[in-house]
């Protein structure tokens, strides 16, 4: 090649070169290159550009020169656009006119297509769908550079073919590869500037991020895959107290982490680094250098390489401590709130069981006086009619026996009631205790089958009946007692049943225990009042009550005896098929014998001829009227005292006193004491009491002070004489 060319072209390049940068600096980093203005300053520095290529051409051959404005021209349509290149090829154009010449339609015509192909290039190359840029750019180089063979044409007629010939290889070799290179550096010049942009505004963005991460009252920091702190913002080290040092590169779970959750938190920790159960947000607490304890509520995000892989975890944490301490306040004081709630429920539901039971107390109380009223106005009207009736009118002597009778009757039935009434109070005032002697049971039965079966009213169609044992049984108990159970329970049964049989019996049941029973054909009663019956005054039909009398506490007292016993009391029974009553007691079977108690050893003939006296002891003056009677009828002998003291007086006096028939309650002096002084008297001389404490436990106690026996009030006639008889023949 000659040196001309060689010079030419490395003009040319360097002309290229001086475009190149001019692309960069001019183009490129203006801050707005798409605006007009700017645009028509780019055309007209191309067109200069173009023109400075023209006025350094090279020689190919005489007569025919060369310069790459194709090149610019292409690159420029391509790289700047439309209106730049438009400016810069009629600057061009303007240039070749005026340096004329033969080849000038020639020039002109490369200015036009190359400007153009290059321009359109730009705008649709991407239809080509070529990935390869460096293709691309070569594919542009050629059309560009055949269009300027094909200009060629535009020669006069003998110059034609020797260009052709010229300066095809050189368009196809130098040229078009010349286009591609001048191109790519303008790509690279694009990314290049491009890519700093993008790494400012990286640097730019980072640095904004890093500022909120720093300040804020958010912790932030950024662990590596091993738990190191790479990353830590100020508000962490206000928090924990550490200073920047002590924690960058430090192990996050070593120093912010108690031993009793680090495993928890290592758990979590492992599972984000291994790209499984991605636990985005946790809370936990962290621990500062003076041990103050945080409550962090963290939001996590990983972090990843370009190859995809995690390299750490990013963590935003916000500081709940000062929520949690309200939320625990808040929690404790509705604890104590509910434990409060509680307790007054507690108390309400109490007061509400108080106030029914007050008010359940209160209807049994009115229930009772209602009870109680009937009950002894019932008996009450009939000892008061029937005394006017004996009082006023003549009658037959059958009349007057009925009559008597009734009132009879009615006296001890309302001496029944207020015997069950003090019982109750006795029992519940805890007075009662248990008396035990030997009783034989087959006795006691049948003389309870004796007393009761004459209460069997004539109207009712009941057998009673003792299912008596072949073994008879003796035992230690206290017989009051067992035969007051006995006898309410039966009485009940008889009071409850219309027709069939009243059964009642004993038998052992296993070691030790006795079951005594009592089996009706009545009325039944329903589960549901099976509890409540054994209640004081409780009864299942208040109507039925005042059609068979009865006052709801011998079931009460039944079963108080039965507990007192050791034993209890169960009922069986539905409507309408009968009731069996039975209970339990322990027991110690004993050898029969036959009881001679003191009084038989007291027992001494008197002497013939001698006329007894008795002495009673009596305050009450109707009462002394009544003994009155039955003495002067029976031809009994008496000196009276009205109380304690002058009935001592009275013996001292009287050695042919044989009897004291003493009363218990009196004024001056009781009965004990008196006792007392009479037997330092006359220890031989028999004392009877008489009195009206009835119930049981008096008759021990009457007997335990020294009296030789003992008769209630009211006191019937038989029993007395019996007595009299008894210590005075
Ligand atoms: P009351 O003096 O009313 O008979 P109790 O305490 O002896 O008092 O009995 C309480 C209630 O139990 C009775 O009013 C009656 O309703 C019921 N009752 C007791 N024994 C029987 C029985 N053998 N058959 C049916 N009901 C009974």
């Amino acid at each position: 090649m000659k040196e001309s060319i060689i010079i030419g072209l490395l003009q040319n390049i360097g002309i290229l070169l001086g475009f190149a940068m001019l692309y960069e600096v001019a183009w490129l980093k203006k801050e707005d290159p798409k605006s007009l203005w700017s645009k028509v300053i780019s055309g007209i520095t191309i067109g200069s550009i173009a023109v400075l290529l023209m006025y350094t051409p090279w020689t190919l051959i005489t007569g025919i020169t060369f310069d790459t404005r194709s090149i610019l021209l292409a690159i420029s349509g391509m790289f700047f656009g439309f209106i730049p290149t438009l400016i810069a090829m009629l600057i061009a154009m303007v240039a070749r006119i005026m340096l004329n010449g033969g080849g000038m339609l020639m020039g002109i015509a490369v200015i036009i297509s190359s400007g153009t192909i290059g321009m359109l290039w730009g705008k649709y190359h991407q239809l080509l769908r070529i990935k390869n840029k460096y293709l691309d750019l070569l594919l542009l180089g050629l059309v560009v550079h055949l269009a300027m063979l094909g200009c060629t044409s535009f020669l006069p007629g003998d110059t034609f073919l020797i260009t052709i010939k010229a300066i095809a290889i050189p368009l196809i070799v130098i040229y078009t590869p010349g286009t591609m290179l001048l191109g790519i550096l303008l790509l690279n010049q694009t990314r290049n500037v491009e890519n700093r942009f993008a790494r400012e505004k990286l640097n730019e963005l980072e640095r904004r991020l890093s500022q909120i991460l720093k300040s804020g009252n958010i912790v932030s920091i950024i662990l590596d895959t091993s738990a190191n702190i790479v990353f830590c913002n100020q508000y962490l080290l206000d928090l924990t107290g550490y200073s920047k040092k002590e924690v960058l590169y430090h192990n996050w779970m070593e120093l912010f982490i108690t031993k009793d959750i680090s495993e928890n938190v290592d758990e979590i920790f492992a599972a984000t680094m291994n790209n499984k159960n991605f636990v985005k947000n946790f809370d936990n607490e962290i621990v500062g250098k003076n041990g103050t304890v945080s409550f962090i509520s963290w939001y996590n995000t990983r972090l990843y390489n370009e190859k995809n892989e995690v390299i750490g975890v990013a963590c935003l944490g916000v500081d709940l401590t000062e929520r949690k301490r309200i939320e625990t306040e808040l929690n404790e004081l509705n604890n104590k709130l509910g434990i409060k709630n509680q307790q007054y429920k507690t108390l309400n539901q109490e007061l509400v069981i108080a106030k029914e039971k007050a008010e359940e107390s209160d209807r049994l109380k009115s229930a009772f006086l209602a009870n109680l009223s009937h009950e002894i106005r019932t008996p009450m009207n009939a000892i008061l009619g029937f005394t006017e009736l004996l009082r006023t009118h003549e009658l037959m002597a059958s009349e007057r026996e009925s009559y008597i009778n009734v009132v009879h009757k009615s006296g001890y039935h309302l001496l029944s009631i207020i015997n069950d009434i003090i019982e109750m109070s006795r029992i519940e005032a805890g007075y009662t205790e248990l008396n035990s002697n030997l009783v034989s049971l087959n006795d006691l039965f049948d003389e309870l089958l004796q007393s009761l079966v004459i209460t069997i009213p004539a109207v009712k169609p009941i057998q009673l009946k003792f299912n008596k044992p072949e073994k008879n049984l003796t035992i230690v108990v206290d017989e009051v007692k067992l035969r007051q159970i006995l006898i309410n329970l039966i009485s009940n049964a008889i009071k409850y049943t219309e027709a069939g049989s009243v059964v009642f019996g004993f038998q052992t049941e296993g070691i030790g225990m006795l079951r005594f029973w009592v089996e009706d054909t009545g009325i039944g009663i329903d589960e549901k009042h099976h509890k409540l019956i054994f209640n004081r005054f409780r009864q299942v039909d208040e109507e039925l009550k005042f059609a068979r009398g009865g006052f709801g506490l011998g079931l009460a007292i039944s079963k108080a005896y039965v507990e007192m016993m050791g034993g209890v009391l169960d009922i069986v029974s539905s409507p309408g098929k009968g009731s069996r009553f039975s209970f339990t007691i322990p027991f110690v079977e004993a050898e029969p014998v036959v009881l001679i108690g003191k009084k038989s050893v007291r027992s001494s003939k008197p002497k013939s001829g001698t006329r007894d006296y008795l002495l009673l002891v009596e305050d009450d003056d109707l009462n002394f009227q009544y003994f009155d009677e039955i003495f002067k009828n029976e031809k009994y002998r008496y000196i009276h005292a009205v109380n304690g003291l002058e009935a001592v007086q009275i013996c001292e006096k009287n050695p042919e006193i044989k009897l004291v028939l003493m009363d218990i309650k009196m004024p001056v002096m009781n009965g004990f004491d008196a006792l007392k002084l009479i037997r330092q008297i006359r220890p031989d001389l028999p004392v009877i009491a008489q009195t009206a404490y009835a119930l049981a436990g008096d008759k021990e106690r009457i007997l335990q002070a020294g009296f030789d026996d003992y008769i209630t009030k009211p006191i019937q006639k038989d029993e007395l004489l019996h007595l009299l008889e008894k210590y005075m023949s």
